[in-house]
């Protein structure tokens, strides 16, 4: 499809998101190629079919390790070394909690305080037991599971744009429901780099707060109104709190990251969302690569240092703070 000049934008819906890739050429099999690549991914990490990796994991929790794909242990390696982190709410474990909030998927109802705490039980990392040697993985007891729907996307971001870089691809960008991934800038003249929108949190679909310029660099959005229900006033939201199993509760509308790997965005994400702003900011200040935009609740936009970006802000209702 032709979207303006030289833009093509293919799309599909995977991973129950709306998926989007611009090129600089008109090439369709190129196109077929990545959302096959993201099909194939998808089908390693899913949580909601039988027959993927992970999924072989979760239905041995308690009896035996399960052998999985190099990809798959490196991954898992990964998110299991983020949800071990001093004060992460990251965790890898969370899986049970998500399937009894189904937010996203259905769930309107506040699960009884007994079936929440029933769950915490479940969702140790350190009942996660790895064995580098047979790339092996065993949950210590039944009825955990693993859910790496927080970071997944962005692996698989990351898998996309070397793909393209392999295939000889300067120019591209790929949206995976919320993690863009990009390869160089827009083959146009005197480019800014990319224009990515900063979603309005509760807006209409395509409401900005403003829009992000980057070049070469990811941008993950993790928002409290993506997947939510609202019951008496209170927002449930999809990003849990391991500690209480009910949704993290504080200042912030959506954390944005900006940074080269989309997996780091996805991590970072998670990671600042639990910490919050101030420590978010504090934490970021150690890694010079990672850049986070935060949204908040009384309307404020603020970002952490804007060296690999730039933001114009374009909704009057916001103002930008540092
Ligand atoms: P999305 O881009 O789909 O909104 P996010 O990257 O924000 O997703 O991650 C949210 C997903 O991560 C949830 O749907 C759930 O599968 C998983 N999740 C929820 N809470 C946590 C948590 N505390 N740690 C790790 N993963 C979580
Ligand atoms: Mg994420």
């Amino acid at each position: 499809m032709l979207t303006d000049a030289r833009v093509y934008a293919y799309s599909a819906v995977l991973m129950g998101s709306p998926i989007l890739l611009k090129l600089f050429e008109h090439n369709e099999t190129l196109a077929g190629q990545v959302f096959r690549l993201i099909k194939q991914q998808e089908n390693l990490f899913t949580v909601n079919r039988s027959g993927s990796e992970v999924m072989a994991i979760n239905q041995a929790a308690g009896q035996h390790p399960v052998v999985v794909s190099q990809p798959v242990f490196d991954l898992i390696a990964c998110a299991h070394a983020v949800s071990l982190l001093p004060d992460s709410r990251f965790n890898l474990t969370i899986g049970p909690l998500v399937k009894c909030w189904k937010i996203g998927f259905q769930g309107h109802s506040v699960p009884p305080a007994e079936k929440l705490q029933a769950c915490l039980a479940l969702t140790n990392p350190h009942d996660v037991i790895l064995d580098p040697a047979s790339n092996s993985v065993m949950l210590a007891k039944a009825g955990m599971e693993i859910d790496l729907g927080a970071i997944a996307k962005g692996y698989i971001a990351d898998r996309v744009q070397a793909f393209l870089r392999q295939q000889g691809v300067n120019s591209a960008l790929i949206n995976l429901g919320g993690n863009v991934q990009t390869v160089g800038s827009p083959e146009e003249e005197a480019s800014p780099g990319w224009a990515i929108g900063l979603k309005k949190p509760f807006g209409t679909a395509d409401a900005l707060i403003g829009v992000i310029h980057v070049a070469d660099k990811s941008v993950v959005t993790s928002g409290i109104y993506e997947r939510y229900f609202e019951l008496n006033g209170v927002c449930y939201h999809h990003i849990l709190d391991d500690r209480s199993g009910y949704p993290l509760d504080n200042e912030l509308l959506s954390v944005t990251v900006i940074s080269d790997r989309s997996i780091d965005g996805d991590i970072y994400t998670t990671l600042l969302y639990g910490m919050g702003v101030e420590k978010g900011i504090a934490c970021l200040a150690d890694s010079p690569a990672i850049e986070a935009i935060f949204v908040t609740r009384d309307k404020q936009v603020i970002c952490s240092s804007q060296r690999h970006f730039s933001f114009s802000l374009l909704d009057a209702d916001y103002r930008l703070a540092y």
